[in-house]
């Protein structure tokens, strides 16, 4: 146990002294760099960091003079992870009485303080960047736990926020109590296109980077194996939704599970589809004309079917289908795990790389979903997702290679957020 804690260093840094370390030269050697772009690994590359950026890498290259060494000659060293779909204020939902308590028992800055740690959590598994897509009632403070970290008060992964996100009147939890009671709602309720206008407006005030909102529930299958659903805004609202969101230069996630959600959500032109379980090759097609990417959110579904019952096992195994088409077809899949609709302490939101591989893609594939490719999503491919000259320098280290065994970016060793370094076992 004692052994345990002692090569466990997770090394958190106060901002002086974060600041004293992104100002020093760091070398790390990588026996091996996948820099989350290029189809082939590098061997023995030596990469230079400096005031948080990434100065250079060089194949087979050698360490400047006076620059601090990072040993990671033994491992795989990676871009650090980006999981586009979380929720740092939920703890796990597989019944309406798991998420109602949380609402209705936990106050807000509670709830905040266990979202903080969750960012470290995630920080600690190589995910330097979430996108936050709401905070299921607890109303900004998303922006507050965002805000702290990147002032460097609290150690975690840096955040992309979506604030409260939208759905009408009767549509979302909380639901199905007394109609004499006044009860917190897990959304900004909106009806009607100038309050949906004014809701964007509100939202990004208070510091939304994203724009969330319910496209659909209630999904059912026809006897066509099709997976329906209800869609929840009229066509007038959830382009009023998209239109100012992008008026004022913000993207739009759309919740979309069931067909009828996301052939709605493409309708209105959003930016990314979330869950889309039942997508169809028509669906699959518009996606990619439209330029749309899709977060499948594949270890939700998995975890929470079998205590939901229902529809929900037949969801998993009808995504399991459209993800095979839609990898064929070339819609731009992105890496995403609805994290806080499990519990951010029992599954490591790394567990989404083997469903994709399982699913069809090939590791490298797969990695990038969470690196390249999320990046150019949340519009920061100059800042994130790859290993290059200019970048911050997030970067994360397994021991063994995640080409062979996919399974392995579950066990992340080493972990630089902007030129810090939070976690070293090697
Ligand atoms: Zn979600």
């Amino acid at each position: 146990m004692l052994r345990r804690v002692m090569i466990f260093m997770v090394v958190v840094l106060c901002p002086v002294a974060a600041l004293a370390q992104q100002n020093k030269r760091i070398a790390i050697r990588a026996g091996q760099l996948i820099d989350g772009k290029s189809d082939t690994p590098v061997k023995n590359a030596v990469i230079v960091v400096e005031a948080g950026k990434i100065v250079s890498v060089t194949p087979d290259g050698a360490v400047p003079t006076g620059a601090e060494v990072i040993d990671l000659s033994h491992a795989t060293v990676l871009p650090g992870f980006i999981d586009a779909h979380t929720h740092i204020l939920l703890q796990g939902d597989v019944t309406a009485a798991d998420y109602d308590e949380q609402l209705l028992k936990q106050s807000i800055p509670y709830r905040a303080i266990l979202a903080a740690r969750n960012a470290r959590i995630a920080l600690e598994h190589g995910f330097t960047t979430l996108r936050d897509l709401e905070t299921e009632g607890a109303m900004y403070a998303d922006v507050d736990v965002k805000t702290a970290i990147a002032r460097g008060e609290v150690p975690g992964a840096r955040l992309f926020v979506s604030t409260r996100a939208m759905a009408p009147t009767g549509t979302y939890p909380l639901l199905g109590y007394s109609w004499e009671l006044d009860l917190p709602h897990g959304v900004q309720v909106v009806d009607g296109v100038d309050n949906a206008r004014l809701a964007v407006r509100e939202q990004v005030a208070h510091g939304a980077d994203w724009i969330k909102y319910y496209s659909d529930h209630g999904y059912y299958f026809t006897p066509d194996g099709v997976l329906h659903s209800h869609v929840n805004f009229t066509d007038e609202e959830a382009r009023a939704i998209v239109e100012e969101a992008h008026r004022i230069g913000h993207r739009v996630a759309a919740h979309a599970i069931g067909s009828d959600g996301i052939a709605a959500a493409l309708r209105a032109g959003v930016d990314s589809i979330e869950h889309g379980d039942g997508f169809t090759d028509e669906l699959l097609d518009q996606t990619v004309k439209q330029r749309v990417y899709w977060c499948p959110t594949i270890t939700v579904g998995a975890y929470v079917a079998p205590g939901r019952g229902g529809n929900w096992r037949p969801m998993v195994e009808a995504e399991r289908k459209a993800f095979a088409k839609g990898l064929q077809k070339g819609v731009k899949i992105v890496f995403g795990t609805d994290v806080g609709g499990f519990p951010w302490t029992e599954v490591n939101e790394a567990r989404e790389f083997r469903y994709y591989v399982e699913y069809g893609m090939t590791p490298m594939q797969a990695i990038q979903t969470a690196t390249s490719s999320a990046a150019e999503l949340l519009d920061w491919s100059g800042r994130l997702g790859t290993i290059e000259p200019g970048k911050l320098a997030d970067i994360v280290a397994v021991a063994k290679d995640p080409l062979a065994d996919i399974g392995e970016l579950e066990h992340v060793r080493f972990v630089m957020k902007e030129g810090v370094v939070y976690k070293n076992e090697f």
